[in-house]
């Protein structure tokens, strides 16, 4: 099944408890073009380079691992990012490598090969839309940027990053522009989604909303 939304919706928290509930895969796929961003990043290549982002995707072997926590665990050429890549800096070069259609179309591949191998819940932005057309439970998460800004600085405060909500906010509402305009794939709600608004609903919620909509759909 497929969630998507902007970001801080909460979709890879709630896509992992109902992994958990219904024995299935999560795949967070906001970590793979965090992966990318984060990569360029670090050979000193602006992830608005199309050119030079294009050019550095050979030598990027991205490994994704769960632990028995259930958390995703990534690795860049074996090397762990997992922390690194959550950092706000890797944020917005995510945001801007995931425009490029090179990077969109050298990470589908990925993303439909673990969708035809496992039981999966995966999240991200195309899952309905051009990863898994074909899901048989499409959910679209969403709230106002305030909400989503606010849940995301709470997240990061908690992992001691220095940061503002002004901050969070302004990052969070140019992704938002940046994610909904682009050409390759842009966030844009499914037509057969299921939409679910959580701004008013606490998460435990929202859980239980997201668990009742899966258990409808597949007679669970
Ligand atoms: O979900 P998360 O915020 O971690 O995603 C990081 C960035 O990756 C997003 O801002 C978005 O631009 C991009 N993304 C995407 N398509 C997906 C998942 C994430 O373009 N399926």
């Amino acid at each position: 099944m497929a969630i998507d939304g902007p970001s801080g919706a909460g979709k890879s928290t709630l896509a992992r408890m109902a992994a958990g509930r219904f024995g299935l895969i999560h795949v967070d796929t906001g970590a793979l073009y965090r992966c990318v961003g984060l990569y360029a990043l670090r050979r000193g290549v602006s992830s608005k380079d199309a050119a030079g982002v294009t050019s550095l995707l050979p030598e990027i072997d991205i490994g994704m691992r769960h632990g028995g926590d259930g958390v995703q665990r990534m690795f860049i050429n074996g090397g762990d990012v997992t922390d690194d890549i959550r950092l706000p800096e890797t944020s917005l070069c995510a945001s801007d490598v995931s425009a490029l259609p090179s990077v969109r179309a050298f990470l589908l591949d990925m993303q439909k090969e673990m969708a035809n191998k496992y039981d999966i819940i995966m999240d991200g932005r195309d899952i309905g839309t051009v990863v898994m057309p074909g899901a048989g439970l499409k959910v679209f998460l969403t709230a106002p940027p305030e909400i989503r800004a606010e849940r995301r600085y709470r997240e990061l405060l908690g992992k001691a990053v220095d940061t503002t909500f002004e901050e969070v906010l302004r990052d969070m509402e140019l992704r938002d522009r940046n994610d909904s305009s682009r050409e390759a794939a842009p966030l844009t709600t499914a037509g057969d989604a299921v939409v679910v608004d959580t701004a008013r609903i606490g998460l435990e919620d929202s859980f239980d909303l997201l668990c009742s909509i899966i258990s409808e759909r597949f007679g669970l």
